[in-house]
């Protein structure tokens, strides 16, 4: 059957044909008039006319046949060239040549992303035809929805939505809610009745974005957060969405930048408080020259070093920086790096480590490893293997952001402990809240009862140091001593502003800015 479209196509063929048809009939018919007229006197102008209609009507139907049925395979071949064949509805290429531009439009238009949850164990439990008829059930219920709606698969289980002449965006996103609900209605399928659930991220025109890949691109990442969510709707939110972009060029970069030695030490000075000395630095990790707007803190890239599991090598190539580094050559000061949870799972960690300072002629002494609480309850017992063999070595151990966790006393006695590390969280209020000098004070106690020295972290006041000096902490870190830096402050240097003239903490603690 031809559709409208067609049927005006076909008319215009029609005329087309015939036009052709009886130009083609006159020729013929003057040329056969002056072949007949020598040969009948009584030839005249209408026998010309007769014999140009007996030609032309036949001629004209066979052309317009012939201009119809070409007609009719090129609209075919346009239709599959746009069209999904398992559903019907839109392919990809078809939808994004319907987006709006900015250039070509100017209302407004809102594209939806939507991705089914689930999908991936209907079809891998119950096989591609079952999960063809889920696709098929999809897409009625889409275009159920279809109110001046386009609705397209872009392949896989992912579907796109795309409405124009927005009004209130508001009650777009409820319809889209709705369309949702009724793609989680069960589905009724040869293996029985199936449920899929639907994340749908949306995007609108032109606020959100206003050229038709970065639509797209919008609402997927709006989709990626309705899914991290479990399902549901989410609107394009420029920072948030431009956050999981950052994540994923992370993500895809890092293992590079590692190896190119892009992530280097930064050294940030620990200070003996009795002594007014430093003593040695604290190792953090810094990406330098990441090509991202911003070069990403430890606290963005470490999480996904640990995720694409590139942790290990992150921590192997800082470790040879640092040996080889100035804080290592230039001074007899103590090194301390970090440890990932992860890490303390491999056997053959602690061997790694001795071979390595052995390599680089370091002495163990000089080397300690912080470690969190968290990294210790994955699996306890590897974990305190793997400590032992460090400690046997001579590497120390500290315990870092000591009360972030679930601090476990028994813990602290299991572990082979030589340091524990006080958490910021507790030492930058220490200079106006009774409740954490209660705390730091209950762990210095603890430290000194179990053996075990004691480093603050986050200092940012000489009050703050005072305070700690009068409670009998033996180590001090923070900005106020010292910021993280590429060169090292140099070992054994007195600080230039000692710790004098403190408050004593039989004076009133004043408030909180
Ligand atoms: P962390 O081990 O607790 O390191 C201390 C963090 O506090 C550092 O942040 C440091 O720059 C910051 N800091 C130091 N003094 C102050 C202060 O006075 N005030 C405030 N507000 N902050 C201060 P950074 O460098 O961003 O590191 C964050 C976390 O990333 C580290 O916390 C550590 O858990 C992790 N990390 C850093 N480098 C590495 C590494 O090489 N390997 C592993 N596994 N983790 C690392
Ligand atoms: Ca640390
Ligand atoms: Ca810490």
């Amino acid at each position: 059957m031809l559709n409208i479209k067609d049927t005006r196509d076909a008319m215009m063929f029609v005329a087309i044909s015939s036009l052709t048809a009886i130009s083609i009939a006159c020729i013929l018919a003057v040329l056969t008039y002056e072949y007949f007229a020598p040969l009948n006197a009584n030839a005249n102008l209408a026998h010309v006319l007769f014999i140009s209609t007996v030609i032309s009507v036949p001629i004209a139907v066979l052309l317009a046949q012939h201009n119809l049925r070409i007609s009719r395979y090129q609209s075919e071949l346009e239709t599959i060239a746009n069209t999904d064949a398992l559903t019907g509805l839109h392919n990809r290429r078809k939808f994004i040549s319907l987006l709006p531009d900015r250039e070509s439009f100017n209302g407004t238009a809102l594209v939806a992303f939507v991705d089914l949850d689930r999908f991936k164990s209907i079809n891998d439990r119950y096989g591609h035809s079952v999960g063809d008829e889920v696709f098929r059930a999809v897409a009625q219920r889409l275009r159920l929805h279809g109110d001046r709606l386009e609705a397209a698969r872009l392949g896989g289980d992912e579907f796109a939505l795309l409405i124009r002449n927005v009004r209130r965006k508001q009650d777009e996103l409820s319809r889209l809610e709705a369309l949702g609900q009724a793609i989680s209605e069960p589905i009724e399928t040869s293996a029985g009745l199936l449920s899929v659930g639907a994340s749908i991220g949306a995007a609108c025109f032109p606020e959100d974005a206003d050229t038709p890949t970065a639509l797209l691109r919008a609402a997927d990442r709006a989709m990626l957060r309705a899914k991290a969510r479990g399902g549901g709707v989410q609107r394009f939110d420029p920072v948030r969405d431009c956050e999981a972009d950052e994540e994923s060029a992370m993500e895809t970069t890092l293992r590079r930048a590692i190896r190119a030695g892009q992530i280097q030490p930064a050294y940030q000075p620990i200070l003996e408080i009795s002594s007014g000395r430093i003593i040695g630095h604290e190792v953090l990790a810094r990406w330098q020259g990441s090509c991202l707007p911003n070069d990403p803190s430890p606290g963005r890239f470490i999480p996904i070093a640990e995720r694409i599991g590139a942790i290990d090598e992150l921590f192997w190539n800082l470790m040879e920086q640092v040996l080889t580094g100035p804080a290592v050559r230039r001074s007899e000061g103590v090194i301390a790096v970090n440890v990932s949870p992860n890490q303390l799972q491999d056997r053959t960690f602690a061997s790694r480590l001795g071979a390595l300072l052995m390599r680089h002629g370091v002495p163990a002494r000089r080397l300690e490893l912080e470690v969190t609480e968290t990294a210790m309850f994955r699996d306890m017992k590897a974990a305190i293997e793997t400590l032992s063999r460090v400690a046997d070595l001579g590497v120390s151990v500290a315990l870092d952001d000591f009360g972030t966790g679930h601090s476990s006393l028994s813990l602290v006695r299991e572990l082979p402990l030589a340091k524990l590390k006080i958490d910021r969280s507790f030492v930058s209020s220490l200079d106006w809240s009774d409740h954490s000098v209660k705390i730091v004070s209950a762990t210095i106690s603890l430290c000194r009862a179990l053996d075990l020295t004691i480093c603050a972290e986050g200092v940012e006041s000489e009050r703050v140091l005072g305070v700690l000096k009068e409670l009998g902490c033996t180590f001090a870190q923070g900005y106020h001593i010292g910021h993280p830096a590429i060169v090292p402050v140099p070992c054994s240097a007195r600080r230039r502003r000692p710790a004098t003239s403190l408050p004593r903490l039989s004076e009133p603690l004043p408030g909180p800015a």
